[in-house]
């Protein structure tokens, strides 16, 4: 396999001496993917990116760049591109010179630079704008200049931290398609962060789950959804019915966890956990089915108590004796009145077991 252009080995950084912001990571960035560092406020994302731009030092480990340590490569040496919230644009410059910057900096002669900033206004459709200056454009062409300008010197690494943070959601759900678009146009390696679970899982080759500082879980958009490694994971990406009781049997990875109310449930489980043990049972609510059908392995009956009509779905609230209620999302089609009896399904793989959080 290629080397990867990015490794944290061992990296560790705290500011106060105490607390480890981040802890012994341990990360390799393949070449041309799109990684998304995702995670609560306060679990090291930025720490982690400020890191590998070379602003902030770690307090233990190396980070290797293409196989290099990097310990004492100064930024501007690391041929990083960045973005961050706060567009951060020169306001005295106009839009052509901020996105030129890099190149001057880097002695690029004025010919080269002309038409390097033409070709990056033109990739965030903004050919017309070069004269401009920075207060003459909206929030969402400020922050397509800053992505020009962080992309204008060909860098192989582009550095994102919460870039559509302070965009408004038709306006940051359109840039997120953009940036992927861009990203793919040229093989850029992209480490890109965010708080945002559905920004993450619409960009993202992978996505590496921060919390306190350490990696929960890496992988694909759909692994993190379908295969989530723990209870943290479960919450923090995509919407989950948690049912708690103790775990009744273990038989592989499969477990059988019984409600305080005496219901049975199946599901898998990829953690340490013996019988007895106080247990979470995660099911989506696009998993469940409502009424019969083949091939379910579990079947509740309850009472609908509340629908809510969302046009292209409903969302289905059922009362379930001995458990808490159970949210169903699905097609908007037949659904039967509220106060009406029905059997809820699915099957035990689309069923997970964790082991309760501490917090
Ligand atoms: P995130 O980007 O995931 O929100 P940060 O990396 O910004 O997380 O912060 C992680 C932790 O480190 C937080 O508790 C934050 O208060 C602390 N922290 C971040 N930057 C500094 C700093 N310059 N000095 C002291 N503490 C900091
Ligand atoms: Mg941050």
């Amino acid at each position: 396999m290629a080397e990867p252009i990015v490794r944290f080995v061992g990296i560790g950084k705290t500011y106060d001496g105490v607390s480890r912001v981040v802890d012994d990571l341990h990360l390799d960035i393949e070449r041309g993917e799109f990684l998304t560092l995702l995670g609560p406020s306060g679990s090291g994302k930025t720490t982690t990116l400020m890191m590998l731009a070379g602003f902030e030092a770690p307090t233990a480990g190396e980070i290797l760049l293409e196989g290099n340590p990097v310990s004492r490569l100064p930024p501007h040496r690391r041929q990083i591109g960045m973005v961050f919230q706060n567009y951060a644009l020169f306001p005295h410059m106009t839009v052509a010179e901020n996105i030129g910057f890099p190149l001057s900096v880097r002695r690029v002669s004025g010919a080269e630079i002309e038409r390097r900033v033409q070709r990056a206004l033109a990739m965030v459709q903004l050919s017309d704008f070069g004269g401009r200056r920075p207060a003459q454009l909206s929030g969402g062409q400020q922050q397509r200049i800053a992505v020009a300008r962080a992309l204008v010197f060909e860098p192989k690494l582009v550095l994102m931290d919460e870039p559509l943070g302070a965009l408004d959601k038709q306006l940051r759900e359109q840039m997120q398609l953009e940036i992927r678009r861009l990203h793919r146009e040229l093989c850029v390696t992209m480490v890109y962060v965010t708080h945002d679970q559905s920004e993450a899982l619409t960009m993202s080759d992978r996505i590496a789950v921060f919390r306190h500082g350490r990696i929960q879980q890496i992988g694909t958009p759909d692994a993190i959804y379908r295969r989530p490694a723990n209870a943290f994971v479960a919450r923090f990406i995509g919407e989950n019915n948690r049912l708690t009781g103790i775990v009744a049997l273990r038989d592989g990875d499969v477990c059988v966890v019984r409600s305080s109310g005496g219901i049975e449930l199946a599901g898998v489980c990829g953690e340490p956990l013996a019988a007895g043990a106080r247990a979470l049972l995660s099911i989506r609510p696009e998993q469940i089915t409502v009424g019969g059908a083949d091939g379910l392995d579990c079947a509740l009956a309850g009472t609908l108590a509340e629908t809510i009509f969302l046009g292209d779905h409903v969302r289905l609230r059922v009362a379930v004796p001995g458990l808490a209620d159970i949210v169903v999302k699905g097609p908007a089609v037949a659904v039967p009145p509220e106060g009406s009896a029905v059997r809820l399904g699915w099957k035990a793989a689309d069923c997970r077991v964790f082991a309760l959080e501490e917090d």
